[in-house]
């Protein structure tokens, strides 16, 4: 059976880059393993490769945007919602391949909330995930993340998206060959490290001497952070230079079997 690829990241992350990326380093395998790719950005320009399904092919989002009067982010969700109300046909296409793919890649548009946090990115999300094994890769501008309290809201993001899908999660630290992830994973697995770099980036007390509300808040945030990261791999990747795409095909292999123990007795017991 075939695993999904759902591709989260805010605008910027890489994600295109990072879908290419994987795309090809797929191709390059002996044998080849082309995924079957989806294409869920109705608002994308170009795609460097041909995805096997492709939301553009059935609503034009100018046409969506003309046709009800919306605004760029209105005609992407309006979009959605249209071709969600078609999606039983294009997991009827997926299922179809099961037997000849191993990789389903959807990608999901570049406005990560209006996949996220709407009706249709849940109905789509949860439809693929009780026909096949899935896995959520959210991507991170890693040279982006290095302040603590970015990190940190990066990280609640990450968190917030975790706990609704309770899918298998992967934290892809983009872009390691301008900033490597090393960071990151200390701050992880050391809640004083991260505390640390929290004290030495500014404002950790006020004129009394008392922790800054701000500071407070962290570090009860950093609990809460503490327990999602049992619950998650990270892995660093370069989407340019292709560094890691091995080792964040190794964590979706480990997602396979998270899936199988963990997602799909919820998901039986819920029924
Ligand atoms: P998206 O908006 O998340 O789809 O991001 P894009 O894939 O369009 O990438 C945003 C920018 O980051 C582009 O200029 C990319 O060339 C750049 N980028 C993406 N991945 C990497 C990477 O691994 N390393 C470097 N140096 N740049 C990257």
């Amino acid at each position: 059976k075939p695993i999904v690829i759902i591709t989260i990241g805010m605008a910027g992350a890489g994600k295109s880059t990072f879908v290419q990326q994987i795309n090809s380093y797929l191709h390059s395998q002996n044998p080849p393993k082309p995924p079957y790719v989806l294409n869920l950005d109705p608002a994308v320009a170009n795609v460097p490769f041909e995805p096997n399904i492709d939301i553009r092919d059935t609503v034009n989002y100018h046409e969506v945007m003309k046709q009800y009067n919306l605004g760029p982010n209105g005609g992407i969700l309006t979009a959605l919602n249209l071709f969600t109300t078609k999606f039983d046909q294009v997991l009827d296409l997926v299922e179809k391949r099961a037997d000849t793919v191993d990789y389903v890649i959807l990608d999901t548009p570049g406005q990560i909330e209006i996949f996220t946090w709407s009706a249709s990115g849940a109905i789509i999300t949860d439809a693929v995930a009780s026909s096949l094994p899935t896995v959520v890769a959210y991507i991170i501008d890693t040279p982006r993340t290095t302040a603590p309290a970015t990190f940190m809201s990066n990280m609640l993001y990450a968190c917030s998206i975790l706990y609704k899908t309770k899918l298998p999660f992967i934290l892809v630290f983009n872009k390691t060959d301008v900033q490597p992830h090393d960071f990151a994973i200390e701050w992880m697995h050391d809640f004083e490290k991260f505390q640390d770099a929290l004290a030495h980036h500014s404002g950790t007390t006020d004129d009394e001497g008392e922790p800054t509300y701000m500071n407070s808040l962290m570090n009860s945030m950093s609990l809460v952070l503490d327990e999602f990261y049992q619950h998650l791999t990270a892995v660093g990747v370069s989407s340019v230079t292709g560094d890691g795409i091995k080792e964040f095909f190794d964590a979706v292999e480990a997602s396979r079997t998270e899936y199988e123990t963990e997602y799909l007795p919820e998901l039986q017991q819920a029924k």
